[in-house]
């Protein structure tokens, strides 16, 4: 059996956990936080990262922060979790729905501004798989109507777009470390990115249920009290600890990651060759990080045949999302303008094969094989 996927791991992160379960300092902010915050701070050249429990909580954060308001509407594609909806639901905004592009199955930026109005407050891009959304076009489309760009960078840790890494080209971006993406905190994860100065200390405050606990650790205050709304949005530093043991072997994981999907794309170009598939396409200025191989099918009913083809082989191969619009709380929540000419259509094609630190070029040879010989029978 070739599972769908494995969380990652690297071997450094039992030391890590046990050294944080020693220090008697196990909730938010230790000291396995702190090294992980300077480390993305650093690495991606951003103003502040915070780590939070879950990117979902991220994006919760990021919508308090742009003080998104009851009736405010927030763009985005349909084709994506329901965390990057439900962020902004939380806080009485409608979803507007734009459709995606076929190519990278990322929001089309030549549909967002006829979706604009005098309500709109955000542009929320999804990278998919890890692969850009073409931000030049949408932080142009948004400087213009002075909205906010969250990158929903869920999957985008270590891709870059134009030499910029992703999560550092909007106002604010959130990283999922969930067990299915590229590095994890431990099974559940994700941080805050905050591009823009100005978010800086309210988000230290929402983050602390609302204090300025921070900023009397600093000694900037001399008592901590309630200064804002906020929750809890700290993870344990057991949980950055686990991660720790991550970064420090983050080139190798994704070096792994982009072998596995280069051996994906070349076993399998000579089934696109023959018009039977679709493979993922890269846009040229954009770097990814190997998060998710997948192929396009003819329909849905060769995705069903194919699906239950590899898993009588042992292949752990999975569909994806279910557009929000289509879904019951979309109906509630949001609406889809103009055309659906490619968001439902095209998820109904899709299928995604095993990507994992540690996955076997044996298992990916049976991978590709186990797909050819599915479509040798039809
Ligand atoms: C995984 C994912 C999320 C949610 O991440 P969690 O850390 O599980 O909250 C949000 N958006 C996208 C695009 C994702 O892939």
């Amino acid at each position: 059996m070739i599972p769908f996927n494995r969380p990652p791991y690297t071997g450094n992160e039992d030391q890590y956990v046990l050294a944080a379960m020693r220090s008697e300092k196990m909730s938010g902010d230790g000291e396995f936080s702190s090294l992980c915050q300077k480390w993305f701070e650093e690495m991606l050249g951003c103003k502040k990262f915070l780590l939070t429990p879950s990117c979902t909580q991220a994006l919760e954060m990021a919508a308090l922060l742009i003080d998104i308001q009851p009736g405010d509407e927030v763009i985005m594609p349909s084709y994506t979790f329901v965390s990057t909806a439900n962020a902004f639901v939380l806080r009485g905004a409608r979803i507007v729905f734009v459709d995606i592009r076929p190519d990278t199955m990322n929001m089309d930026e030549a549909l967002i501004e006829a979706a604009i109005t005098d309500k709109t407050k955000a542009i929320v891009p999804v990278h998919y798989a890890g692969v850009a959304c073409e931000m030049d076009v949408i932080m142009d489309i948004a400087s213009r109507h002075n909205l906010f760009v969250i990158e929903d960078a869920a999957q985008a840790m270590m891709s870059t777009y134009k030499g910029r890494p992703l999560g550092t080209i909007g106002h604010l971006a959130a990283f999922s470390f969930h067990e299915t993406k590229n590095y994890t905190s431990a099974g559940e994860g994700g941080g805050l990115i905050i591009n823009d100065e100005k978010f800086s200390i309210r988000a230290e405050i929402i983050r602390e249920k609302g204090t300025n606990r921070n900023q009397y650790f600093r000694g900037m205050v001399d008592k901590y009290s309630w200064v804002d709304v906020g929750s809890s949005y700290l993870p344990s530093d057991i949980q950055a600890a686990y991660l720790w043991g991550q970064l420090e072997k983050c080139s190798s994981i994704n070096e792994l990651r982009l072998r596995i999907w280069g051996q994906y794309k070349t076993g399998l170009q000579c089934l696109e060759d023959a018009c039977k598939l679709t493979l993922p396409t890269i846009p040229q200025n954009c770097q990814h990080n190997g998060h998710m191989f997948y192929i396009k099918v003819d329909c849905l009913e060769t995705r069903a045949g194919l699906l239950s083809y590899l898993k009588d082989k042992g292949v752990g191969a999975v569909f994806h999302y279910v557009p929000l619009h289509s879904a019951l709380a979309g109906e509630k929540f949001s609406r889809f303008v103009g055309k659906d000419q490619f968001t439902t259509c095209e998820s109904e094609k899709l299928i995604r094969l095993p990507v994992w630190y540690g996955l076997s070029d044996a298992d990916v040879k049976t991978v590709i094989d186990a797909v050819k010989e599915y479509f040798s029978t039809l």
